[in-house]
């Protein structure tokens, strides 16, 4: 049975428009050495004004939603060009005697099926967009239209149900009308879950096939991206009840807006810092037109993906420049590449793993591929020299690794000096704390670094072995587990005896239950994703520091989880101040 996945989070209520799966009938014809030659022509063609389509597409996308999501259609040109699909065509057009349609279909199959067999969510997702390039190429080749274009119902606004949304055809759809997304094929990181976050459209992928066939155009959808749950023409009181939470949660986001100006601090005057997680420049302004004042996690693996090659010095310069220029001066810390596990890149070779995430990822890639490391340093490194930024090394687990990482940038900058390039020869340096081992050593890794950032996401599965990608431990993998909060705990002492700033990175964060935790613990910065900061900072202020270390000394006592929990709730128990009356100051 298919497990619903909320990929792009908020509630949809209307009507359905189901997209109709596209039949295109491929003439199957033999051919002569003679007509090999037209047919090539064709193929030329067709690929000639695919790429213009693409091109165009890109184009619109740039303007529509912004830089990032248009490199999506950079892949889809690096597909069609590549030679090695065009050489399949023309080979199976040449031994097999048949059409550039036919060849077309026929290579498209197999190099999607190449993908569709890696154990890997991600290289899953490049298998749709192969299917989607040799869809294109073989429409042009038909002389067809675009038939999603031409389904589009344009009037009213609309849910699309489908087997799955490439993201051309969600391009061509035009997000205006479009009020949520159901389809049966896709997961967390396709790029057309990507763009429907960026676009802010609800989102549910994993869609049994059976129930989605049963849906007809102009039945009456619910979409609960939050709950990862699609209902089929609800009753009428289960309607009213999503009307309301719609609108409790619009109230609650323009309620919130109130407190933006709001300074980050407690009741009684403790100051914590709320900064956002970001993996592109458009969450920058996201995050900006949010009025957050910092990024305390710049993902920079996420510029990696969607091309198809490693981005040179200067490409990778121009746009954390970009983002050090936009931030004005504000908090912004760059981690270098964490690649691996979950998170791979096509065109970088990594060996075939049982255990990817115990295997050869972030700073052991870093340290094994010591030229993309360069890479990557030196464009950081130029990047401080327009405003200060600092740099993040990801999961860190012993000192060999930290002073051998550390030498690769101290080589980077005196060749960056003896090049008399500018650079920021002072850029702080910190190392995430998301290995046990670190955590554990943490008094010793504070001695040779700037400042800690705690990554509970990776933190947790490790510490009690539970994978954060298998749903069948979901159960297992608990943030608020007594080892965990020692292993924080630990890791925020050393940072204090050493006298280094500690900052907290993961998804717990963006959790208010743990705000008792970071308060009691004297943590000053914490970042999550832009979503998150402001009901986080709405519970921070309704906080008391002196009550959340009392609370914060009971949950290290306690034996399990939800003991722990119960006593972090605690911490909100006097009256909650109004939101809007009077402004801490
Ligand atoms: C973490 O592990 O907590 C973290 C912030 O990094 P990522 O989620 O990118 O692994
Ligand atoms: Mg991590």
């Amino acid at each position: 049975m298919n497990k619903e996945i909320g990929v792009s989070p908020g509630i949809a209520i209307g009507r359905a428009f189901v997209l109709p799966s596209s039949v295109c009938e491929i003439p199957e014809r033999m051919m002569g050495d003679a007509d090999l030659t037209e047919e090539l022509d064709k193929l030329i063609a067709g690929i000639r004004s695919s790429k213009s389509e693409l091109e165009s597409i890109r184009s619109d996308i740039r303007e529509l939603i912004g830089e990032d999501e248009a490199g999506i259609f950079n892949a889809h040109l690096a597909i069609l060009e590549d030679p090695i699909f065009q050489n399949e065509v023309r080979e199976i057009m040449r031994l097999r005697s048949i059409g550039a349609e036919l060849a077309v279909q026929e290579a498209t199959d197999k190099f999607a099926s190449m993908f569709d067999l890696l154990d890997d969510d991600y290289m899953k997702e490049r298998a749709d967009d192969i299917r989607d390039v040799g869809n294109r190429l073989l429409k042009h080749l038909l002389g067809e239209s675009e038939e999603v274009e031409s389904a589009i119902p344009l009037e009213a606004p609309y849910i699309l149900v489908a087997k799955e949304v490439t993201p051309s055809g969600f391009v061509k759809l035009g997000p205006s009308n479009l009020l949520g997304i159901v389809t049966v094929m896709g997961g967390r990181t396709s790029h057309t879950a990507i763009m429907a976050r960026a676009m802010g459209i609800p989102m549910v992928s994993g869609l049994d096939s059976k129930l989605q066939r049963s849906i007809q155009t102009g039945d009456l959808l619910i979409v609960d991206g939050d709950a990862e749950r699609v209902w089929v023409n609800p009753d009428s009181s289960i309607v009213e009840e999503y009307q309301h939470r719609k609108e409790e949660l619009e109230k609650e986001r323009h309620s919130l807006q109130g407190i933006v100006s709001f300074p980050p601090v407690t009741k009684d005057g403790r100051r914590l810092e709320i900064l956002a997680n970001i993996s592109s420049l458009n969450e920058l302004d996201r995050s900006i037109q949010e009025g957050i004042p910092g990024v305390g996690l710049f993902r920079t693996e996420f510029l990696f993906m969607d091309r198809s090659a490693v981005p040179s010095e200067e490409e990778q310069y121009r746009i954390y420049r970009e983002a050090v220029v936009r931030h004005g001066g504000n908090p912004l810390v760059f981690r270098a590449l964490d690649i691996g596990g979950d998170k791979a890149i096509s065109y970088i070779a990594l060996p075939e793993e049982d255990n990817p995430s115990l295997g050869l990822r972030a700073v052991r890639i870093l340290l094994a591929r010591k030229d993309l490391f360069r890479i990557q340093l030196r464009a950081i490194l130029r990047a401080g020299a327009h405003g200060p930024i600092r740099l993040l090394l990801p999961m860190v687990g012993s000192l060999d690794e930290l002073r051998e990482a550390r030498d690769v940038i101290e080589e980077v900058k005196q060749e960056l000096h003896e090049e008399q390039i500018p650079f920021d020869g002072d850029i702080p340096v910190g190392i995430m704390i998301e290995v046990p081992a670190a955590a554990l050593l943490a008094d010793l890794l504070a001695q040779e670094v700037d400042f800690f950032s705690i990554g509970t996401n990776d933190l947790v599965q490790y510490v009690l072995a539970v994978d954060r990608m298998n749903e069948a431990v979901a159960p297992l993998y608990e943030p608020y587990h007594p080892a965990v909060l020692r292993l924080i705990r630990n890791t925020a002492q050393a940072a204090s005896d050493a006298g280094i700033p500690v900052g907290v990175c993961g998804e717990m964060a963006g959790d208010p239950l743990a705000l008792p935790i970071w308060l009691g613990l004297g943590i000053r910065e914490i970042s999550m994703s832009v979503q998150s900061c402001l009901p986080v900072k709405k519970a921070l202020l309704d906080c008391v520091a002196a009550r959340c270390e009392e609370v914060l000394t009971d949950a290290l006592r306690c034996k399990t989880a939800a003991e722990v929990r119960q006593k972090l709730s605690l911490a909100w128990e006097q009256p909650r101040q109004p939101l809007t009356e009077e402004a801490p100051t």
